[in-house]
């Protein structure tokens, strides 16, 4: 047996390394199986759109599938969009699971990797390799999730996407497992992509009988454009294996806000952001007082947390003030750990603040379309507090 890993074909202008991963399939008339599509690092340098990698098991011999690719090759680098460095990554055996990890949580340079394996790399430049062994190195044991995407007829790339909105609704509604279908605050699909690739459309899910299904039902109907073929991935989407545990902290800063909206805040575990398009996540941090406790979830990137979820746990006092005294006084302090004491007539003070309180705020998230392909979505998943 022998596994095959894909990266780097596409583009941001365009291409879409899945359904070269297809193609590729078509051409070598191989058996294959547990073929899979995952998202890596989203901060790794020369990275395409979500940045995802596929592979797949190839039923016959390694000698045998080299001889094959090779003959693919030139025709993949043809097909391949300007400015992309792709890989093919041919080994004997499915690689250690730590490559996968690594590929997912950090910054990993080509140089760093390690193939035990019996092997062999087909490639322009090396931004692919990790990619493409990454996705043979991933399991999903722990979590996954599946992704039928639908590729377009060629004549019809590039073109506006036919797909009726109110069939979507309805899929969303018969098809229970399926997700991230729908934005219900917009009232807008999810599963088409809007660059000009070749993707129509792609319908993710809990299972697998759920996806192929509601694509099946779809493609019943008139109202969805036609497509030239189909491809069922298991996937790392909405698994969240980007991310270790959430994290607590107490804020120590009043949010710096931006002026396009982005805001940012110093807490007692190092500095965390969210940007405009973080929407609740946003809002929630502009309402932030030193002295809040709050826990997160995010991607720390050059020194800064980068929020994907954000809980209010424990809010401190708003509008905080000592408390005023029965003669018409306010309170001041008298010193640490004294209580504080009236200015006019010395009484001193049971209370040591006075403030409006506010109830804690549980788990917000981004808009659905402001997510990472790797993010849960909370109805996914619910942090655990750090
Ligand atoms: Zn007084």
């Amino acid at each position: 047996m022998a596994w095959l890993g894909l990266d780097d074909t596409d583009s941001l202008d365009g291409g879409c390394t899945t359904e070269m991963f297809l193609r590729l399939l078509q051409r070598l008339g191989a058996k294959y199986r547990d073929q899979r599509l995952v998202r890596l690092w989203p901060f790794a340098a020369n990275r395409t759109r979500g940045n995802a990698a596929v592979a797949a098991e190839l039923l016959m011999a390694f000698e045998d599938a080299r001889e094959l690719l090779d003959e693919q090759w030139e025709w993949l680098c043809q097909r391949s969009e300007e400015g992309s460095e792709p890989a093919m990554v041919l080994t004997e055996n499915q690689l250690d699971e730590s490559l996968y990890w690594n590929a997912v949580r950090k910054n990993v340079d080509s140089s760093e990797l390690m193939i035990t394996s019996k092997h062999h790399i087909w490639s322009n430049g090396h931004s692919g390799i990790i990619g493409a062994t990454a996705a043979i190195a991933w399991r999903g044991d722990h979590d996954h999730t599946w992704e039928n995407t639908v590729y377009r007829l060629e004549k019809n790339i590039g073109k506006r996407r036919v797909i009726d909105e109110e069939l979507v609704s309805k899929m969303d509604e018969l098809f229970p497992l399926t997700f991230l279908n729908r934005d219900p605050r917009k009232n807008k699909g999810l599963i088409a992509p809007r660059s000009p690739c070749p993707v129509l459309l792609g319908i993710r899910g809990e299972n697998i009988d759920q996806v192929e299904a509601a694509y099946e039902w779809l493609r019943s109907n008139e109202a969805i454009e036609k497509a030239s073929a189909n491809m069922i991935w298991r996937t790392n989407q909405a698994c969240d294996d980007h991310l270790e545990s959430a994290i607590t902290a107490t804020v120590q800063s009043y949010p710096d806000i931006r002026n396009r909206g982005h805001s940012s805040l110093v807490t007692s575990e190092g500095s965390i952001v969210a940007f405009a398009e973080g929407g609740k996540v946003n809002k929630l941090l502009q309402k932030l007082i030193p002295g809040d406790v709050i826990s997160w979830m995010g991607l720390e990137y050059e020194g800064t947390y980068h929020l994907e979820r954000l809980c209010l746990i424990e809010p401190s006092l708003r509008s905080k003030q000592r408390p005023i005294c029965n003669c018409g006084k306010r309170m001041k302090s008298s010193g640490k750990n004294q209580p504080p004491r009236c200015p006019s007539c010395g009484t001193l003070s049971e209370l040591n603040w006075v403030g409006e309180e506010i109830e804690p705020i549980s788990w917000v998230e981004p808009p659905p379309d402001r997510r990472r392909h790797l993010a849960a979505p909370l109805q996914r998943k619910i942090p655990d507090l750090g």
